[in-house]
């Protein structure tokens, strides 16, 4: 599985697929994307992420494996590079999932937060889910999945193969989120 390391929480991502039992590839060029089955977008600085995807010429690449219906999971920085709008902002993304998103919307008093969240598909207990200066989901479209809600807002949403979420799923010891991800492309008829 491949992990966009350009900036941001890449290691750790990588750290908890491996735990998932998941060969890992850090993701810097175009060439890297070939042969990957799904990609994993971490947490980070969207901006920089963006800026660094224009300098390392990954984002057509990036956009036409995607369109191609490579499995996609945006964490934090990753779903606000994935989403269609990003409120107030004209910088880089792909658009692949169609929500709206306001950076650092949760306020600068909570800026990091930690909630215990129900997400349905994983069933008890509770997932721990660590939130870091992340964006709200202020819309999302009739194509999207809401996986988990915190205070009415969506934070885990799926669109067929694109999913998000607003926090920070590898830096907790619970990998259902992982695996529950991984087991949708074991599952995967590839074309
Ligand atoms: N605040 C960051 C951004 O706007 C996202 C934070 C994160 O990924 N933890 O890009």
């Amino acid at each position: 599985m491949g992990v966009l390391a350009l900036q941001g929480a890449f290691v750790e991502q990588e750290r908890a697929l491996r735990r998932c039992g998941v060969d890992t590839r850090q993701i810097r060029k175009a060439e890297e994307l070939t042969g990957i089955r799904a990609l994993l977008i971490p947490g980070g600085e969207s901006t920089t992420i963006g800026r660094l995807m224009e300098d390392f010429a990954l984002t057509a690449a990036l956009t036409r494996a995607i369109a191609g219906g490579l499995p996609v999971f945006g964490t934090c920085a990753g779903v606000i590079l994935l989403a269609r709008e990003i409120v107030g902002s004209d910088q880089l993304r792909l658009g692949f999932l169609d929500i709206a998103v306001e950076r650092n919307a949760y306020g600068r008093q909570v800026d990091s937060f930690e909630v215990d969240l129900d997400i349905p598909a994983l069933g008890p207990p509770p997932f721990r889910a660590v939130f870091i200066r992340a964006p709200k989901i202020v819309a999302v479209g009739p194509g999207v999945e809401v996986l988990a809600v915190h205070e009415d807002k969506p934070v885990l949403v799926r669109q067929g193969h694109v999913w998000g979420c607003a926090f920070h799923p590898e830096l907790t010891s619970d990998l259902r989120l992982h695996r529950y991800f991984l087991d949708s492309i074991a599952n995967r008829q590839l074309i």
